[in-house]
């Protein structure tokens, strides 16, 4: 079989020309007679890969001098817990957004470091919206406020970055980064694991403000200080070396596409002509609030779910693949970051009609 359109939240597609440079560097790396997985990450050559990696990503988000970029392993989950264990810094509250899923464990995890005040829910309406700038409860004492500006389960997104004024703006980016222009300078901390919109898994890269390092909780392990990892260059131990390299590698591709407003442009194009095909069907639905919607990953059921099993079965024959709905939320569910062709969405909306044609 060739490749397929991989609609998988993540791990997620890859861009093929990035996948197509990797395995012609795989065996020997610019002549170094050696894999990038085979380099000490502290010689020469991996270095050099390290830093151009942080370069390119400074230059696509404009990431101003006053931030430091960090690469870690652990996923964004762990950063649900290093966030408090930094960020409280001599504070025992903070705020957080309620807007799904994601949120939520983050919201538990922040719980068995301090008091969590829930700005604002959206649980009551199922997590298909944001709520209202008018009912958020903001806690000008609170240390930080975290959100989630897309939830990747709910296909809900923040419309604006929230203004918390002189508290800093924590935000788990972990399936929106790079998906457009974003202004760095309003947030205190910006966390997303890799595998969603950067790379492969593995790797979760930190970008934070550097007056919030260095006052850690009590009893924090060194590998959850953001200050070790810091004054380290994220070499306090073994990085995950090939994710970095291979991020580095779709950041160069990202550059060579124009950048993050090209990448908009498209994003916005992919995302506005599947939620019109949902829209313009009664067989097919998405319950979020239309100025909410994300434009990463795209809910939708059918008018019956007896031909959910169908629906994956036919895809699966196109060349669409993981198109099934999280489990808690059901029906379908299509990934549509950078890496996703336009021609993949062209290619799914076709199937959606022509499924409908036959079975709607
Ligand atoms: C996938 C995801 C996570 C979890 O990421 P891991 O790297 O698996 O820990 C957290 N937050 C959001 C918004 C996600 O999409």
């Amino acid at each position: 079989m060739g490749r397929v359109y991989n609609f998988s939240a993540g791990p997620a597609m890859l861009p093929e020309p990035v996948l197509e440079r990797a395995r012609g560097e795989l065996l020997n790396w610019c002549g170094t007679g050696m894999s990038v997985m085979e380099m000490s990450h502290r010689g020469k050559s991996f270095m050099s890969i390290a830093e151009k990696a942080e370069a390119d990503l400074r230059k696509l988000m404009r990431i101003g001098a006053g931030y430091r970029i960090l690469f870690l392993q652990g996923g964004a989950s762990s950063q649900f817990a290093m966030v408090p264990m930094n960020c409280l810094r001599g504070k025992s509250s903070a705020d957080y957004f309620n807007t799904g899923a994601w949120s939520k464990k983050a919201i538990a995890e922040a719980r068995r470091f301090c008091d969590v005040n829930i700005v604002a829910t959206s649980e009551e309406s199922g997590f298909t919206t944001v709520p209202d700038k008018e009912t958020w409860q903001l806690d000008p004492e609170a240390a930080y406020v975290h959100y989630t500006p897309n939830e990747t389960i709910g296909g809900v997104e923040f419309d604006e970055i929230p203004d918390t004024g002189c508290v800093p703006l924590v935000a788990d980016m972990s399936s929106t980064i790079l998906s457009r222009p974003i202004d760095v300078s309003r947030f205190g901390v910006i966390y997303a694991g890799a595998q969603k919109n950067i790379g492969p898994a593995g790797l979760t890269i930190v970008i934070i403000r550097e007056d919030l390092i260095g006052e850690t909780l009590a009893g924090t392990p060194a590998m959850f200080d953001y200050r070790l990892h810091a004054e380290n260059g994220s070499m306090y131990n073994t990085p995950p070396t090939f994710s970095w390299y291979f991020a580095g590698l779709v950041f160069e591709w990202l550059l060579e596409q124009g950048g993050l407003e090209s990448m908009a442009e498209i994003n916005r194009r992919k995302a506005e002509k599947l939620y019109q095909a949902i829209d313009a069907s009664s067989f097919y639905s998405n319950p979020v609030e239309v100025k909410y919607r994300s434009w990463m990953n795209v809910p939708f059921t059918l008018a019956d779910a007896e031909l959910d099993s169908r629906f994956l079965e036919l895809a699966e024959q196109e060349g669409l693949h993981t198109l099934k709905g999280h489990r808690s939320v059901g029906g379908m569910r299509a990934s549509i970051y950078n890496a996703m062709p336009e021609a993949g969405v062209d290619a799914l909306i076709a199937f959606m009609q022509e499924f409908e044609r036959v079975h709607g």
